[in-house]
């Protein structure tokens, strides 16, 4: 029985869904927000987390009413103390204040944290077998099958917030998954779409910084760039949807419109269209099993052209790598996870280029696999260390891959 339910009955709602919000002062926190703003009434929050951003978190608990705001740094806890000394709203810091946010009696919680950090507070809201929005994509990497089987066990329900996978889940409603030939999943193509392979292993930061059509975080919005976040989201899906490599296609489709879908045997193909705004997926997951009112809407008569192309793998190696790393299997997925935040990381610190951002993944894989240390993580302290020795082998190749002329 997977956690993801794809053919719902829908319970009895209570008139306020209490929400906890981890990684509420990102992209995907504050659309969030936004549309809990648009919907007085409608939620209550509970908790709050963010990275470091004491200030910024104390004034979205204020606003929000929330009982409890946590910072992962714990030499952020006076700030966060400060601002919100009078209000009555507990403050907390370090790794495990997260966890104890996402233990709090809400009803609903978005894992919107970036990285496989996400993993241990988003666990354990998913082990009080409550609804958990899953935006983050790096904790299913890192240690989906896990995670999978725990959510399923606890009796949790897991919607995917990621947009792709929103859009699969919405369009395997329209039949059983016994009747599902392929699960397809779109992809922009990132600002170097239709750029040589050249070019592209010269990008800077500011240009692999310019996404074509969606606005995110900047480690998600490098992952575009280097398509390395379609190939998580390739492993993502396998897990979320139970899908063989061979059951999930990629599309590139640069106008962000087609979101991805299902088809079926008999040759029906069920897709979900929408505009490039994380709004609608949230909105979809926050109101499940009913709708809500959205924030953008989708005019057809203001469509231009709709095009696929096949996804290139010379020009993105990241994709290519995420395929093998899910072939693979056993701890890969959890090693290609781990390089590439040092990777992405370190470009984004300038200590590196954009084609060293592959490269890095590739040899940590390699070394990894020379040092039989690719076993699969049977609970979360395996797959934390898996992780672990993946991101100091990472680091020690750093300056020979630094090094690498492209
Ligand atoms: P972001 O960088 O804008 O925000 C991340 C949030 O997590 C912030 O609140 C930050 O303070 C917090 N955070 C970051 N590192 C942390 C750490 N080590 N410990 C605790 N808190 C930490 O990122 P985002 O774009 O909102 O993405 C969040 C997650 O959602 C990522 O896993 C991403 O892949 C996924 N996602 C994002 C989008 C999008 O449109 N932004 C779409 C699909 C999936
Ligand atoms: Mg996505």
């Amino acid at each position: 029985m997977s956690a993801v339910p794809l053919n719902p009955t829908p319970a009895a709602l209570p008139q306020e869904r209490s929400v906890t919000l981890l990684g509420a002062t990102g992209s995907i926190g504050s659309s969030t927000i936004d549309l809990i703003r648009r919907s007085p009434g409608r939620f209550r929050v509970e908790a709050v987390t963010a990275a470091r951003n004491a200030t910024a978190l104390a004034a979205l608990a204020r606003e929000l009413g929330a009982k409890f705001a946590a910072v992962a740094d714990p030499a952020c806890y006076e700030e966060l103390k400060a601002a919100l000394s009078g209000s009555g709203i507990e403050a907390a810091a370090g790794e495990d204040s997260l966890v104890e946010a996402a233990s709090r009696p809400a009803d609903w919680v978005m894992a919107a944290i970036t990285g496989a950090a996400s993993l241990r507070p988003t666990l354990a809201a998913a082990e009080r077998g409550v609804i958990v929005g899953l935006a983050n994509k790096e904790c299913l990497v890192c240690a989906g099958t896990l995670f999978m089987r725990r959510a399923a066990a606890a009796g949790a329900t897991v919607l995917p917030v990621d947009s792709e996978h929103n859009a699969v889940f919405q369009s395997l409603c329209a039949g059983t998954r016994a009747d599902v030939k392929r699960i397809i999943l779109t992809a922009s193509g990132g600002p170097f779409r239709s750029w040589p392979l050249e070019a592209i292993r010269k990008a800077t930061l500011e240009q692999a910084l310019k996404h074509p059509n969606w606005s995110m975080g900047p480690k998600i919005t490098i992952d575009s760039a280097s398509m390395m976040n379609k190939g998580l989201e390739i492993i993502e899906a396998h897990h979320l949807f139970d899908a063989g490599p061979d059951e999930i296609d990629v599309l590139v489709h640069p106008q962000s419109i087609v979101h991805g879908g299902v088809e079926f045997v008999d040759g029906s193909m069920v897709a979900q269209i929408g505009p490039p705004d994380m709004r609608v997926p949230i909105a979809h997951c926050l109101a499940w099993p009913t709708r809500m009112n959205g924030a953008t809407r989708l005019s057809f008569s203001q469509l231009a052209n709709l095009t696929f192309e096949e996804p290139d793998e010379i020009r993105f190696p990241a994709l290519r790598l995420a395929k093998a790393a899910l072939r693979t299997g056993q701890g890969a997925p959890t090693v290609l996870n781990a390089a590439n935040e040092i990777a992405v990381a370190s470009f984004i610190d300038r200590k590196i280029g954009f084609a060293h951002i592959a490269a890095l993944v590739e040899a940590t894989l390699e070394a990894s696999a020379a040092r039989g240390v690719l076993r699969e993580p049977v609970d979360v302290a395996e797959a934390l260390a898996v992780d672990h020795t993946a991101r100091l082998l990472a680091r020690d190749l750093l300056p020979q891959i630094a090094a690498k002329a492209f």
